[in-house]
């Protein structure tokens, strides 16, 4: 039996629905659950506050367009930087398939080390490595994760590893990414035209509807209804207002709830809900990987949007809590990031051609929090005191390389500070830039809703259900109960299927 998809814009009045699991947000956590339990037999609704788009659609969409579509408050959404932390802008999707239709396809398994924490230190039942091997093995098979092949790499991800062997004395290691035919046109992070990139909206969504399961887009949930200390349905609005604005009233009765909002939106959708009086950890412990790119400039041409944006990482100074991952941004919007205004920033952009360009990210400490600003969610984050000082290591390491590989100069993240070249990267003192000078991105956020082994300490319970609401569950990178130091999509869909596997094998409440 086919399932059925509604947009709620096409909804004339208000909605009803009853179901048996009603799942909160259709990303990467929300579509794996919704997939296995549709599977199972199980009447699953799925309710996505973002528009539906066809990768024909947003293929179409020129880079900011798409993030007008598909990208929570158009790209602009940041973390407050607390005491000398820099402001960092947090990316994440808003639409039928969330932020994994945005992904560069970058997949990496949760290291063993972070499993091993996680199992033996944080005392959590059932993630040691063992006991998530055949969670990996299945997400990994149905998004079809592949290596990289050596013929795809661009020459700037080239560079920096021929810089790298030099400075760290090991090779980069080849990436693996969820795709099925990329031809390495690059325009993964705004929606893969091609169908390539086996994101959650073309996989899990597509088996869940093609199961049975209904999809209501434009449709956002205010509250979970919660009666005699278990979760029944959820509360919302439909987006069939005038201009898209929320109108008609959205309610499902279900017998259980999913919800997979992401750590951003999940913990104030429990606390909206009257949750949070037992641990107080909801919306704390958000962990965000925080990333810095650095450019450099070559005499040779190095056309950097050619091949897979991402092919090549290095996790040599992991240690440190450094993991480098490459990568590339279409030329039009590494313009616009570029340093300098008028004619200097035009001489610049002219040098798009001979730059390269690689990512450095951050295994951090949880450091941020999801605060309630009228109903609105904000976050807050103070990098933990070793992070911070790990920043000048990262952003010096990463120029030496492309100094090793031939740049002429290479831009930092740090504003102000224009092209450096080797001479004058000597004498920067980058221990002591202030914490507002740094640019930093993220699109990670985790933790805000973790999984732990007690009620005082955590937020679910390591089967993914709530200790404070019986049959209300949670599925999304809030859970992880740190960071990873890598790339999260694949963890976030193994943690989901190991938690959907779980409810499937328990009988659904009367
Ligand atoms: C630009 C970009 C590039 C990335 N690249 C990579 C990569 O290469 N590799 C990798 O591993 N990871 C990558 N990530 C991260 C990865 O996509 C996310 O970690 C992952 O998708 C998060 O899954 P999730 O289920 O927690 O939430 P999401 O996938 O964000 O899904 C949550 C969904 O819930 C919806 N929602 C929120 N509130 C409500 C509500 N009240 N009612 C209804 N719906 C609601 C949201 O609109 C959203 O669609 C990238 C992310 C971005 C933004
Ligand atoms: S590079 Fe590959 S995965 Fe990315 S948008 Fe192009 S075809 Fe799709």
């Amino acid at each position: 039996m086919k399932g059925e998809i509604l947009i709620g814009r096409d909804v004339e009045q208000d909605l009803s629905l009853d179901a048996d699991v009603v799942i909160v947000g259709s990303g990467a956590g929300g579509a794996v659950v919704a997939c296995e339990l549709a599977r199972a037999g199980q009447r699953v609704v799925v309710l996505e506050t973002g528009s539906r788009y066809t990768p024909e659609q947003y293929g179409a969409m020129r880079p900011t367009e798409s993030m007008r579509h598909l990208w929570q408050d158009g790209g602009l959404t940041f973390a407050m930087g607390l005491g000398d932390t820099p402001v960092i802008n947090v990316m994440m999707g808003k639409c039928v398939g969330g932020s994994s239709v945005l992904t560069g396809a970058v997949c990496f398994r949760t290291p063993g080390s972070v499993l091993e924490h996680w199992s033996r230190t944080l005392r959590i039942e059932g993630v040691d490595e063992r006991a998530m091997e055949p969670y990996f093995e299945g997400v990994e098979r149905r998004v079809h994760v592949q290596e990289v092949p050596a013929s795809m790499r661009s020459k700037s991800t080239t560079l920096f590893a021929r810089g790298a062997e030099e400075v760290l004395g090991q090779p980069l290691k080849p990436l693996r990414r969820n795709t099925d035919g990329c031809n390495g046109c690059g325009r993964c992070n705004f929606g893969c035209p091609h169908g390539a990139k086996m994101s959650v909206d073309v996989t899990y969504l597509a088996d869940a509807l093609e199961a049975g399961a209904t999809l209501v887009s434009e449709a956002e949930v205010e509250r979970i209804v919660i009666k005699s200390g278990r979760a029944v349905g959820v509360v919302g609005r439909l987006k069939n207002g005038k201009h898209g604005k929320k109108r008609g009233a959205l309610d499902v009765r279900a017998r259980r709830v999913v919800v997979a909002c992401n750590a951003f939106h999940s913990p104030l959708l429990l606390r909206r809900s009257g949750l949070g009086g037992q641990s107080g950890q909801i919306g704390k412990n958000l962990t965000l990987h925080p990333g810095f790119r650095v450019m450099a400039r070559f005499d040779e041409l190095v056309k950097g949007w050619q091949g897979a944006l991402q092919s090549m990482y290095t996790d040599a100074l992991e240690a440190d809590g450094i993991t480098m991952v490459g990568l590339f941004v279409p030329p039009g919007v590494l313009g616009a990031t570029m340093p300098g205004v008028g004619p200097t920033h035009v001489a610049r952009a002219k040098q798009i051609p001979h730059m390269a360009v690689f990512g450095g990210m951050l295994h951090d400490e949880a450091g941020g929090r999801v605060h309630d600003i009228f109903g609105f969610p904000q976050m807050t984050y103070r990098m933990a005191r070793r992070d911070r000082a790990t920043v000048p290591k990262l952003m010096r390491v990463m120029a030496k390389i492309f100094f090793a590989a031939g740049a002429r100069e290479v831009i930092l993240p740090v504003l102000g500070v224009g092209g450096v070249t080797p001479d004058r990267l000597r004498t920067l003192d980058l221990e002591n830039v202030p914490g507002h000078m740094l640019e930093c991105g993220s699109q990670h956020p985790l933790g805000t809703c973790r999984m732990g082994d007690s009620p005082q300490h955590s937020v679910v319970q390591s089967s993914g259900e709530s200790w404070e609401v019986r049959d209300l569950y949670v599925a999304d990178g809030s859970v992880l109960p740190t960071s990873l130091g890598v790339n999260p999509q694949l963890s976030i869909m193994a943690m989901a299927q190991r938690i959907a596997t779980g409810m499937r094998d328990r009988p659904l409440p009367s």
